[in-house]
């Protein structure tokens, strides 16, 4: 998972840390699309084809993982001293 520490530039040194609409940004962005997808894609399969429950833990968990590849390309950082 993604932490949220403070980083350094390698060039000049300057310290960045996350903004706070970037932990908006990714704790949305991880959560709404695995409740969208258990929605749509489970939620009337649950009752009718009696999935094996490590297919419905497996889906959401693997969905969350992928998502958070793409979070570095959305954090955002600012300098601070
Ligand atoms: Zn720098």
């Amino acid at each position: 998972m993604l932490g949220y520490r403070p980083i350094q530039c390698h060039k000049c040194g300057m310290k960045q840390k996350v903004t706070s609409a970037t932990r908006i940004r990714v704790g949305l962005l991880s959560v709404v699309p695995t409740f969208i997808l258990i929605w749509y894609f489970f939620g009337w399969q649950i009752n009718t084809l009696q999935l094996p429950i490590i297919l419905i833990i497996a889906i959401p968990l693997i969905t969350a993982a992928l998502l958070t590849l793409f979070m570095p390309f959305m954090a955002r950082y600012i300098a601070y001293d």
